[in-house]
């Protein structure tokens, strides 16, 4: 049964402290703040931030917000990909600085296959390229293979697949290196419908499977309270944390989830929060719906 989403309460500040049950600390931004160069060559857009965020081991979690609130520079930055203007990052208790770091895998919307190579050669790629053994590395990209059903695609290439398969190439290469966070980024957001809803039924697969910690940046209000154990909502640009909301579906769940009452209450909850922070990202005023019965 769904906990009800409002025992959840953001700190002040965009704090994203939500109760962890018995899980432990696997990731931690703290005061984390963005903002770039302006396109224009004149001040800074501030793209995010200040923020903090727990993310538990072993813990779903999704984050929805309006388009251009900082989500992809939230998950850069937790993966080291991009330098925070301010505040600190920590994966298992060490500061994440400059580069990916071990135990972190990363997937992007835009499938990242690489297309000179066959799809068992794409996943073997980053095993070949931290120095595995050749009987280490044929073990474990025949298990993402054969895990991820791509097996009688394996001598393939990415241009010969649809886009739900090259996504499940990208999940089968962060899959073979044993990564221990997660971090997707709008990863079925190419997707059909249905296919993303059955690509969300072989994440939870993954995630039951390899109890790894999961952060998967969304638009998708569906996929974000299907998928997760708690929902982030951020706000407009610069974006921080306005609601954390608890799922409490139980580990053992798949699409069907969506035909519960829960879910259907839980969605619109998320909805009547991101409403008005998705029409002040359109450059519109909140209109007082937000926050109040559809
Ligand atoms: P989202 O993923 O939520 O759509 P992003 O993190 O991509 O948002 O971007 C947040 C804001 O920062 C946007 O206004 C975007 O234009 C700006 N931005 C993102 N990356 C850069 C960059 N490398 N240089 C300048 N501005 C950027
Ligand atoms: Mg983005």
């Amino acid at each position: 049964m769904a906990a009800s989403a409002e025992e959840e309460k953001p700190k002040a500040e965009g704090g994203a402290r939500a109760r962890p049950g018995s899980a432990a600390l696997h990731a931690q931004l703290k005061g984390i703040a963005k903002s770039y160069p302006a396109a224009e060559g004149h001040g800074l857009v501030h793209a995010l931030g200040p923020l903090d965020l727990d993310l538990y081991a072993g813990k779903f979690m999704a984050v929805v917000g309006p388009s251009g609130c900082g989500k992809t520079t939230l998950l850069e930055t937790i993966a080291g990909l991009t330098a925070p203007s301010a505040g600190t990052v920590a994966f298992e208790g060490r500061e994440v600085k400059g580069r990916v770091p071990e135990g972190v895998g990363v997937v992007f919307q835009e499938d990242a296959c690489l297309p000179w190579l066959s799809v068992w050669d794409n996943i073997a790629f980053g095993l070949r390229r931290a120095g595995a053994a050749a009987e280490d590395i044929r073990a474990r990209v025949d298990y993402a293979v054969s895990f991820m059903g791509l097996g009688s695609f394996a001598g393939t290439y990415p241009a010969q697949l649809s886009g739900g398969m090259r996504q499940r190439v990208c999940i089968a290469r962060t899959l073979v290196l044993e990564t221990r966070l997660i971090l997707l980024d709008e990863p079925f957001g190419a997707l059909d419908q249905q296919t993303r809803l059955l690509m969300g039924d072989e994440l939870l697969r993954l995630w039951r499977e390899t109890k790894a910690t999961i952060l998967l940046i969304t638009h998708a209000i569906d996929e974000a309270v299907m998928l997760a154990d708690r929902v982030g909502v951020m706000s407009a640009r610069p974006g921080r944390f306005i609601e954390l909301v608890e799922t409490g579906w139980p580990q053992a769940r798949d699409s069907r989830i969506v035909e519960e009452e829960a879910f259907g209450r839980l969605a619109a909850h998320v909805w009547s929060k991101l409403r008005g922070e998705s029409m002040k990202a359109l450059g519109r005023e909140d209109d007082g719906g937000a926050g109040g019965r559809p």
